[in-house]
């Protein structure tokens, strides 16, 4: 078994794709809706079913300024079933399929069990500009890993964060989230250096990338594997 995955989209089109991960998160998402819309661009917004199902208005509200959707899975956790149940709650408010597919933590095993990731009409999408937002306070820092990125080139995804997988509310809202402070920025810059902003149902993937299982996908998360090993030394 094996599937595949796109990090890129055509290298000979100034076309780039800001897209915007683990949310809705309201009001933060709100904020990055009206910072692309106030610059004509748009964006693409992998949501967790979690999220849609707690605030359906703002996933509507993403919908309605026309960006991209796509699928996050439920929990954000490596569960069997966590991409299709994603796809209920998503496809409950928007009407329709999705057509993009983002695996958490890039860990593709999951899919593999998914009917939803492995339909025809469906695409996993990947990253190959990841400023790693999540991780810097800085929104200076977060522009300069996005502009001065060695992979940033026509058919770049560009990966953002938006939200936060955690259920501890107040963690998630308290968070500062430098990554919006930074987006004008990062809007200007990638038009200055000749780019158009567009949301992925616009743009043509190439050079999929084919991945098959190995043991590391099979594990919720390495703590997890860490402790299963652990178990198997004690019982020999
Ligand atoms: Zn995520």
């Amino acid at each position: 078994m094996s599937l595949k995955y796109f990090t890129h989209g055509r290298r000979d089109q100034m076309k780039v794709a800001l897209t915007f991960d683990d949310g809705p998160n309201p009001p933060r998402t709100d904020q990055v809706i009206e910072i692309l819309n106030n610059r004509g661009a748009r964006g693409t917004f992998f949501v967790l079913g979690k999220w849609v199902d707690r605030f359906p208005q703002a996933f509507m509200r993403i919908v309605e300024s026309q960006h991209c959707i796509g699928n996050h899975s439920y929990l954000h956790q490596t569960h069997l079933g966590d991409f299709d149940r994603a796809e209920a709650a998503i496809g409950n408010l928007l009407g329709r399929p999705t057509e993009f597919l983002r695996a958490h933590y890039f860990n593709f095993f999951t899919c593999l069990y998914s009917p939803v990731a492995l339909a025809p009409g469906m695409k996993i999408i990947d990253a190959d500009v990841n400023p790693a937002d999540y991780a810097k306070s800085d929104p200076q820092a977060i522009v300069e890993a996005t502009l001065g990125h060695p992979n940033l080139a026509g058919g770049s995804i560009i990966d953002l964060h938006d939200g936060r997988e955690t259920d501890d509310d107040a963690l998630r809202l308290a968070s500062p989230l430098p990554m919006i402070e930074a987006l004008h920025d990062i809007i200007d810059g990638l038009r200055a250096k000749g780019f158009e902003l567009v949301g992925l149902d616009e743009m043509e993937f190439v050079d999929p990338i084919e991945w098959r299982p190995d043991g590391r996908g099979t594990f919720a998360s390495s703590a997890a594997r860490a402790a299963i090993e652990r178990l198997g030394r004690q019982s020999t």
